[in-house]
């Protein structure tokens, strides 16, 4: 039997909101939303953020947070590194894995995002695995084999019992950042290709997991996204970072 999903409405601050403006998010957010039991809201700071974001959601356990990244290696010379296992003394338990920009500023292969799994696992913390084509690979039909390609390698060196503790999220890079959402057909026909991805995965419980739609979600799209077939919450950046938007953002679909 596959567990129920719950769903998630993530925020992805990337490089804003530092230590002070984090504080002030927080300071404005918290009273504006209403616990929910039926959904988790976790938001992603910067790194530096972390013990800013831990202090001002302090005695509201249902806000969650988590790190944008990790080094793939466990410790060691590498400088601005962030290793798994320093993060849960943040107080965060969630982490992303494979965001459109570590892949492309940076260069994370789809073997690293793997390797970061599994740093994230070890820790302890709820990854969260990013998955999504470029426009070039759409036009040129190839949105199937690149989500599956990218679940297949990430997933790789993840025994079975860890692939149970992923959530997905499917982010079409032409969608991130760039006002242009996919349409809810669009997003449906993704997550379906991503939850059949799964099913022939050994260990995923493709029918009980988390598979949220990232790229230019906002307060005007965000019920007709939850609305579409198989997309169980939210991947949102540039629409995050304001406290009132994030709000109505995480007040959708009850
Ligand atoms: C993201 O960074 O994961 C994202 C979806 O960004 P935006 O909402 O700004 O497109």
């Amino acid at each position: 039997m596959s567990q129920p999903r719950t769903p998630v409405f993530a925020a992805n601050w990337k490089m804003c909101h530092g230590p002070v403006e984090t504080g002030a998010f927080v300071g404005r957010f918290a009273p504006r939303h209403v616990r929910r039991d039926d959904a988790t809201v976790v938001v992603f700071p910067p790194a530096i953020s972390l013990p800013a974001f831990a202090a001002a959601v302090s005695g509201r356990p249902d806000l969650e947070f988590g790190v944008q990244d990790v080094h793939t290696e466990v410790k060691g010379a590498h400088t601005s590194g962030i290793a798994a296992a320093m993060v849960p003394a943040t107080g965060a338990t969630w982490g992303l894995a494979g965001h459109s920009e570590r892949r492309r500023e940076f260069g994370d292969t789809d073997a690293d995002v793997g390797r970061k799994l599994v740093r994230l696992l070890e820790a302890g913390l709820r990854p969260v695995l990013c998955v999504g084509e470029t426009l070039e690979e759409r036009e040129s039909g190839r949105l199937e084999t690149v989500l599956h390609t990218q679940i297949r390698e990430a997933l790789r060196p993840l025994d079975r019992e860890d692939r149970s503790r992923l959530v997905y999220a499917y982010e079409p890079v032409w969608a991130i950042g760039t006002g242009r959402t996919a349409s809810p057909d669009d997003a449906a026909e993704a997550h379906a290709i991503v939850r059949d991805r799964l099913a022939q995965a050994d260990g995923c419980d493709a029918e009980g997991s988390v598979i949220l739609y990232g790229g230019s979600v906002k307060p005007a799209n965000i019920e007709a996204l939850l609305a579409a077939s198989g997309v169980d919450g939210v991947l949102v950046g540039g629409a995050s970072l304001d406290p009132e938007s994030w709000a109505s953002i995480c007040a959708a679909g009850g």
